[in-house]
C-alpha cells in the first residue's frame, strides 16, 4: 500500500482535464456561461435587475467577453445590505447548503449553494488538491475549521472527491493534531500557514521532528502569507507548501491554486471569471499590471455574483506556465486593501512587514504590529520573537539584530519604526487566521 513520493506526484486526476482546455474553447465556454449567468441574475435578483436597468443594460447586451466591463460591480456592502437571503437566485427549496463569513462588525455575510453549486465547488477543490500533487492514497488532515466557515467542508469534500483519506479534525487542540499526524501516517495537512507554523513549533517541544514524518504536502490559505514564511515552513519539514486562494462570497476555497511550479496561482476561470481593475477608478487594467482582483461566478446558481470586488491586490502573469495548464495565473496575494493601514502618511501592508522581518536571520515567524498615538503622532512598534540562542547570547548580539531589523523595515517602508525583540512564546498563537495588527490609536 505504500506509494513513493514520485508516483503520487505524477498522478493525473481526470477532474483536472479542464485545467488544460485550449484557450479559444475556454473563451467560448466563458461567454456562454457569462450570458447565462447575467440572464439568471437579472431574472431572479432584485439588486442586479435594478443595477442593469439603471444603466440601460439588458442581459442580451453580453455579446463578447469584453462586454463584462459594462456591468456594475458588486461589493461586500451589497451582501450586507441584502442580509440574509436577498441575493439568492434560487428558491429555498433548491438551496442545499448555507455558509456565512464572520464580519469584523455586525451581521455576517450569508452564501447559498444549490446541489449543482456544491458539485462545482467540490470539483474545483478536487482540481485544487490534484494541482498540489495530492491523490488517492494520501492521508489528509483537515485542520481548517468545520462550520459556517467554508474552509472545513470545502477541503473535506474536495479531498474525499479525490479519493484521499480525510481526517476531519478541524482546528485547535494542537497536541492532538500532532499525535494524529504522527500515529495516522498523515501525508497532507490543510490549515492556515500561521497555524502550521505553530504546529511545527509545538511538535518540536513534544520531541516530534516533522522531517521524520511521512508528511509531504501542505495546502495553505485563508490568509495572506509571504515567500519568507513558505521558506520557513519548507525548511523545518519535508513538505512542499502550496498556496491556494478562495473566498466565501465566490464559493469558498477552490477559486485558484498553485501547481507544482509554485509560481503563481491558476484561476479556475471556467467557473470564476477574473479581471484586474484599478482599485481607485474601477477601470480594467492591461494584462500584467497590478490591481484589484474582480471575480464573476460563471456557473453559480443559488447565489451568482457579478464583478465582485475582492479587495485583494494582484496581477495576471502573462507567460504560460511550465506545468501546461492553460488557465491564467495570478501572483500570490500578499496584500488585501482591507489590511492596509496608514502610518505617518505611508501606506503599509502587514505582509510587507512580515517579508522584511523574516528575511533577517535569527527571527521566528511570530510577530505583531502595534499602532499607538503618542502626543498626537502615530507610532508603530513591531514586536518579533527571536531564536532562543540570541537571548542566551551577549547583549550586543541582540542590539545588533534589532538594528538590522529596523534597517530592513526602513528599507521596505521608508519610515523608522520601533522594533522590540521578544522571547519565544511571548506572542499569542493562532489556531485559525492570525491577527497581526493591533491598532490602539483610537483608544488614546
Ligand atoms: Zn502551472
Amino acid at each position: 500500500m505504500t506509494q513513493t513520493r514520485e508516483t503520487v506526484e505524477t498522478h493525473y486526476h481526470p477532474a483536472s482535464a479542464p485545467d488544460y482546455i485550449p484557450t479559444p474553447m475556454l473563451k467560448k465556454l466563458q461567454l456562454e456561461r457569462l450570458q447565462a449567468i447575467v440572464r439568471r441574475a437579472y431574472d431572479n435578483v432584485g439588486l442586479f435587475r435594478r443595477q442593469l436597468d439603471e444603466r440601460g443594460l439588458a442581459p442580451s447586451d453580453m455579446t463578447c467577453l469584453d462586454d463584462i466591463s459594462r456591468l456594475p460591480f458588486t461589493v461586500k456592502h451589497d451582501l450586507r445590505d441584502n442580509y440574509p437571503f436577498g441575493l439568492f437566485a434560487s428558491p429555498m427549496q433548491e438551496v442545499v447548503r448555507l455558509h456565512a463569513s464572520s464580519g469584523t462588525t455586525g451581521k455576517p455575510i450569508v452564501v447559498a449553494y444549490s446541489r449543482e453549486d456544491v458539485d462545482v465547488w467540490t470539483n474545483a477543490m478536487v482540481r485544487t488538491l490534484a494541482s498540489c500533487g495530492l491523490s488517492k492514497g494520501d492521508i489528509a488532515q483537515n485542520a481548517y475549521g468545520y462550520g459556517l466557515f467554508t474552509g472545513g467542508l470545502g477541503f473535506h469534500y474536495g479531498a474525499e472527491g479525490l479519493g484521499a483519506t480525510v481526517i476531519p479534525i478541524s482546528g485547535g487542540n494542537t497536541d492532538r493534531q500532532i499525535m494524529v499526524m504522527k500515529d495516522f501516517g498523515v501525508t497532507a495537512i490543510f490549515c492556515t500557514p500561521s497555524y502550521f507554523v505553530h504546529m511545527i513549533e509545538r511538535a518540536g517541544e513534544l520531541g516530534v521532528d516533522m522531517r521524520e514524518l511521512p508528511l509531504r504536502v501542505g495546502v495553505f490559505g485563508a490568509e495572506p502569507w509571504s515567500d519568507s514564511m513558505r521558506r520557513h515552513i519548507e525548511s523545518h519539514t519535508r513538505i512542499k507548501a502550496y498556496d491556494i486562494y478562495g473566498l466565501s462570497e465566490i464559493t469558498g476555497p477552490g477559486v485558484a491554486t498553485e501547481c507544482a511550479c509554485q509560481n503563481g496561482l491558476h484561476v479556475f476561470e471556467d467557473h470564476f471569471y477574473p479581471e484586474i481593475v484599478n482599485p481607485e477608478t474601477g477601470e480594467t487594467l492591461p494584462e500584467g499590471q497590478e490591481g484589484e482582483l474582480v471575480l464573476t461566478t460563471l456557473s453559480k446558481r443559488a447565489m451568482p455574483l457579478l464583478r465582485y470586488r475582492t479587495r485583494d491586490i494582484t496581477a495576471f502573469i502573462p507567460e504560460p506556465c511550465e506545468c501546461g495548464r492553460t488557465l491564467r495565473r495570478i501572483h500570490r496575494i500578499s496584500r488585501r486593501s482591507d489590511d492596509m493601514f496608514i502610518i505617518r502618511g505611508v501606506n503599509v501592508f502587514p505582509s510587507q512587514v512580515e517579508a522584511a522581518l523574516l528575511a533577517v536571520e535569527g527571527t521566528l515567524p511570530h510577530y505583531e504590529i502595534v499602532l499607538t498615538r503618542e502626543k498626537g503622532l502615530d507610532a508603530m512598534e513591531v514586536q518579533i520573537e527571536v531564536t532562543p540562542e540570541f537571548f542566551s547570547d551577549k547583549i550586543g548580539a541582540l542590539e545588533d539584530l534589532q538594528g538590522r531589523l529596523v534597517q530592513a523595515l526602513d528599507h521596505v517602508l521608508g519610515i523608522r519604526v520601533h522594533v522590540r525583540l521578544v522571547e519565544p512564546h511571548s506572542i499569542q498563537r493562532s489556531e485559525g487566521k492570525a491577527k497581526r495588527l493591533i491598532d490602539r490609536r483610537n483608544l488614546v
